[in-house]
C-alpha cells in the first residue's frame, strides 16, 4: 500500500521509480503520496509495467482512451491503438470498451502495454446486467462491485467510479435546464438506475466497501464527473459543482482509509473558466490530483477537437491540473481510428509539455532547440524534437535546393543565415 508505507516514512520501489523518473527527491514523492497530493498507479497484480506518479509537483501526465463500441468490435485494432498511444507518449491508457468480449479486450490491452491501465467498470456491469436481465438499470450493487474486483484482479491500475452521482444530485437534475443533460456514459447509467429504482447510488452508499476493494489491490480511484458539462452552454453549472462538492467529501474519506484517489473534471468549458475551475477543484478536494477531460474550450470545431482539447488542456495544466485526458479528431463524431489515437496523443503530449515548460520544468530542451535552430543544425533539431520522425519527413518532402543549410521556406534569403554572415563579417 503506497499511502500506508508513505505515512510510515517508508519508500516503496514504486516511489523510488517515480522520483527517478521525475528527477525529484524521494522525500518529495513520499510526502506527496502520504498527503494524497500524489498518486502512484501501481496495482501489484500487474506483472510487466511502468510506474507513473500523478499529482502536485510532478510532470503533467496524459491519458489516451481506447476501446470497442457495439458498432466496431475489433480486438486487434484496440490493442494496436493502445500500443500506438504508448509509443507516442501516453502515460496511461483507459480501456473504455463497450462492445464484444469485454474481459478479453481488457486483458489483451493489459498484456500488450507496460503503462498503467484504467477502466470504467460500470460499463461492463451495466452491459452484463442488460444481457442477463434485460436492461442496464437492472444491475445491482453486486454486479458493480464484482466487476470492479474483476478488473482489479486482472491488474487494472485505476478505475473511474461515478460516486458523486447521488440521489440528491439526480433529483436536482430534473429541475435544471441543460443543453445536453448527462454526457457521461457512466453518469447516465447511474442516473437512470437511480430514477428507476429510487435507491441511492451503490458507489456512494457503499463507498466503504469500494474503499476495501481499492485497499486490497492498491487500486487508485478516479472519482468520475458524471455531471460534467457536455456543452459550452452548460459549463460551470450547479450540477457540476453539486457533484464536485460530494467528491470533495469522498476524497477525505478515501484518504482516511489510505486509498489513493484523484478527481475527474470537466468537460466543456470556455477558456476563461478553465483556471478557476481547476482552483476550485484543488480547494474543494484538498489538492487531490485533478484529471481533466480535455477540457473542450469550443463546441464548433468537430474534426479538430484534438486541437481544442490541447488548448484547454494546456491552460488547465498551467493552472494546476495534473492529468490530461486526450481528445481525438473523432471526438463527438465516431469511434477513433488508430491514426486518430496517434493525433490525439501528440496533441495532448504537446499540451502537457507546454504547461510544464511554463512552470519551469524541462526548459533545457527548448533552450537547446533554439540554439540548434540558430546554428541551422538540422540533426540536432530532429534529435530534440518531440516527434523527430514527422519533422524529418516534412523537411525531406520539400527540401531546399539552393543552399542546403537553409530550408525551403526562405531558401537563400534565410534570415538566420543572412544575419549570422553579417555578424561574422563574412559579407
Ligand atoms: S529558411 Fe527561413 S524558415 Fe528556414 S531556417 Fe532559415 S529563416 Fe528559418
Amino acid at each position: 500500500m503506497q499511502v500506508e508505507e508513505a505515512r510510515k516514512g517508508r519508500a516503496t520501489p514504486e516511489m523510488e521509480a517515480v522520483a527517478r523518473d521525475e528527477g525529484l527527491p524521494l522525500k518529495f514523492v513520499l510526502r506527496g503520496v502520504a498527503r494524497g497530493r500524489i498518486v502512484i498507479l501501481s496495482n501489484p497484480k500487474r506483472k510487466s509495467r511502468v510506474f507513473k506518479g500523478i499529482g502536485e509537483g510532478l510532470r503533467v501526465k496524459i491519458n489516451a482512451n481506447v476501446g470497442s463500441s457495439p458498432d466496431y468490435v475489433r480486438v486487434r485494432e484496440e490493442v494496436r491503438k493502445a500500443r500506438i498511444a504508448e509509443e507516442y507518449g501516453a502515460d496511461t491508457v483507459m480501456d473504455l470498451s463497450i462492445g464484444g468480449d469485454l474481459n478479453r479486450i481488457r486483458r489483451r490491452i493489459i498484456d500488450a502495454t507496460r503503462i498503467p491501465i484504467g477502466t470504467v467498470p460500470i460499463y461492463q456491469a451495466g452491459i452484463e446486467a442488460a444481457k442477463k436481465r434485460g436492461s442496464i438499470v437492472d444491475m445491482d450493487s453486486d454486479d458493480i462491485f464484482n466487476t470492479i474486483r474483476r478488473h482489479a484482479e486482472d491488474g487494472v491500475d485505476f478505475v473511474t467510479v461515478h460516486c458523486g452521482v447521488t440521489r440528491g444530485v439526480v433529483e436536482e437534475l430534473r429541475g435544471v435546464k441543460r443543453l445536453l443533460g448527462v454526457v457521461s456514459r457512466g453518469g447516465a447509467f447511474l442516473a437512470a438506475w437511480i430514477i428507476k429504482t429510487g435507491r441511492e447510488n451503490p458507489l456512494y452508499e457503499e463507498f466503504d466497501y469500494l474503499l476495501e476493494i481499492a485497499r486490497e489491490y492498491d487500486l487508485t480511484l478516479s472519482l468520475g464527473d458524471g455531471m460534467r458539462p457536455g456543452a459550452i452552454g452548460d459549463a460551470s453549472d450547479i450540477l457540476q459543482f453539486r457533484e464536485l462538492f460530494e467528491l470533495g467529501k469522498l476524497v477525505k474519506r478515501a484518504r482516511e482509509k489510505a486509498v489513493q484517489v484523484m478527481v475527474e473534471g470537466p468537460g466543456h468549458l470556455p477558456l476563461d473558466q478553465v483556471e478557476w475551475n481547476v482552483k476550485i477543484e484543488k480547494t474543494v478536494c484538498d489538492g487531490a490530483p485533478f484529471y481533466v477531460l480535455g477540457p473542450i474550450v469550443t463546441d464548433i470545431a468537430p474534426g479538430y477537437d484534438h486541437i481544442v482539447g490541447a488548448i484547454g488542456g494546456a491552460v488547465a495544466a498551467l493552472a494546476g491540473a495534473d492529468f490530461l485526458c486526450y481528445v481525438t479528431p473523432s471526438e463527438h463524431l465516431c469511434l477513433p481510428s488508430p491514426d486518430d489515437v496517434r493525433e490525439g496523443v501528440i496533441a495532448a503530449r504537446i499540451a502537457a509539455h507546454v504547461a510544464d515548460l511554463a512552470k519551469g520544468v524541462d526548459r533545457k530542451r527548448d533552450i537547446e532547440m533554439g540554439e540548434a535552430r540558430g546554428n541551422l543544425n538540422w540533426n540536432k533539431q530532429f534529435e530534440l524534437a518531440l516527434y523527430p520522425k514527422r519533422a524529418r519527413e516534412l523537411r525531406r518532402k520539400r527540401p531546399p535546393s539552393i543552399d542546403l543549410r537553409t530550408c525551403s521556406m526562405c531558401s537563400k534569403l534565410c534570415a538566420i543565415k543572412f544575419l549570422a554572415e553579417f555578424l561574422r563579417g563574412e559579407t
